[in-house]
């Protein structure tokens, strides 16, 4: 079920563009040599060369590792099915639950400490890679108290709306019986357009303080390109993120009314007004050109599939050890753990078809923002000082298949070649 919940999140933070700024401290201009040619490939390398071998491979050391962890934490999820059905962990806590009589509290019973357990088990893992391993690489602002209160906030969230949303999608499955999958899937589309709207409204305020836009220098200049652009002003805001991190970032979020653009305080702070220009351009991209919609009718099929998929694995592995884990048949609340690793294992190997449809639409936004902003240098060098934690000069395939952002490499590549064909 943290999947489910991650799947949400990251359909609400798809958009999520991260900047850290330890880089490059100030803003680098392309070398321009009078009466020469201005040359994009050269130029590119002019801003791939400003990070030292060093920064290199601490940058790709970082990103690469998140690729084992990726890995590592499906293996992990799976030796947590294996313990809630094998280890008759799941059998214990539906004994809990069917204490009581009625069968909706049961379920609800069961889910709010399936949740529980799973969060238990996680933690160690959760703790290396949410904590000590940012801080390792320097890129968290969190003390543990700190961290932890986040956590806890981010488990009551999941309690919360997780045990609502499965005591009502098994209610539903208990009805409808063999098309389950069809109605459970439009159920999970409903929740995360609920989680979508809510998210900056209910949510992100949980986290962060949100406010207005401050800086008068800047304000001005973003708040014109909104308007150009059809962006209600009112929808541009501010946040604190230095509390948790140094990482430079801004977001579109929310759906409907609540849809906004929001920039944190380490771009304001850290960045040069070209640079914090491009990167708000680029989210404005996002905002015009309805990507939030766009992604939400690529995740519903997904989800679509991914229930599909579920409902044929479920059947097949049931009849085989229905005696040995419980489990009676896709209505049983016991067979949760096992749901719940299927759409883990289902969106694991998704994972690089969502990369690129969110990668597509980065690539999109990338264009629109240095069209609006017309920023390339500045869009350039804050490229380059996502480099902290984003590997910049990957591999043809690995950048298809693993990177849901463009890298570094292609987006100064991308910026210097529009800058070719914008020269006076
Ligand atoms: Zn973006």
């Amino acid at each position: 079920m943290k999947k489910l919940v991650l799947v949400s999140l990251l359909c609400i933070n798809f958009l999520f563009i991260g900047f850290s700024q330890e880089i490059v401290k100030e803003s680098v201009s392309t070398p321009i040599i009078e009466n020469e040619t201005f040359n994009p490939d050269i130029s590119t390398e002019y801003y791939l060369n400003t990070l030292s071998p060093e920064q290199k491979q601490k940058s790709d050391s970082y990103f690469e590792g998140g690729y084992w962890l990726g890995l590592w934490g499906f293996l992990m999820e799976l030796v947590i099915a294996f313990i809630f059905l094998s280890l008759g962990l799941s059998k214990w806590i539906k004994n809990i639950a069917e204490k009581v009589r009625n069968i909706h509290i049961q379920g609800f019973i069961y889910v709010a400490i399936y949740f529980l357990f799973s969060y238990i088990l996680t933690f160690p893992f959760s703790l290396y890679q949410g904590f000590f391993r940012e801080h390792k690489y320097g890129l968290s602002n969190l003390d543990f108290i700190g961290w932890f209160s986040e956590e806890m906030i981010g488990l009551s969230l999941s309690l919360a709306f997780g045990s609502i949303l499965l005591t009502f999608l098994y209610a539903v499955i208990r009805k409808v019986k063999q098309n389950w999958w069809i109605w459970g899937s439009g159920i999970m589309v409903l929740f995360l357009v609920f989680s979508m709207f809510i998210s900056p409204v209910f949510i992100s305020p949980l986290f962060n303080d949100y406010k207005p836009l401050e800086n008068q220098e800047i304000k001005e200049e973003i708040l014109s390109m909104a308007r150009a652009n059809g962006v209600p002003a009112d929808n541009v805001y501010q946040f604190d993120a230095s509390k948790q991190s140094n990482r430079i970032s801004a977001n579109v979020s929310g759906f409907g009314s609540t849809i906004r653009v929001s920039l944190n305080d380490n771009l304001l702070n850290e960045c040069t007004p070209a640079e914090i220009k491009s990167v708000m351009a680029h989210e404005l991209g996002h905002y015009v050109l309805n990507h939030v919609y766009e992604m939400l009718i690529y995740i519903a099929l997904l989800i679509f599939i991914g229930f599909a998929f579920i409902n044929w694995a479920y059947n097949k592995l049931i009849t085989r050890f229905k005696n040995k884990w419980a489990i009676s048949g896709i209505a049983d609340i016991g067979g949760l753990p096992l749901i719940v690793f299927l759409f883990t294992a289902f969106f694991f190997i998704a994972s690089p078809i969502m990369n690129n449809i969110v990668r597509s639409n980065e690539v999109e936004a990338d264009y629109f923002g240095l069209n609006t902003a017309r920023e390339p240098d500045g869009f350039a060098s804050v490229s380059m000082k996502l480099s902290t934690y984003r590997k910049i000069d990957p591999g043809k395939f690995e950048e298809i298949f693993l990177f849901d952002h463009p890298s570094g490499k292609t987006r100064v590549s991308t910026a210097m070649h529009w800058k070719a064909e914008h020269l006076e």
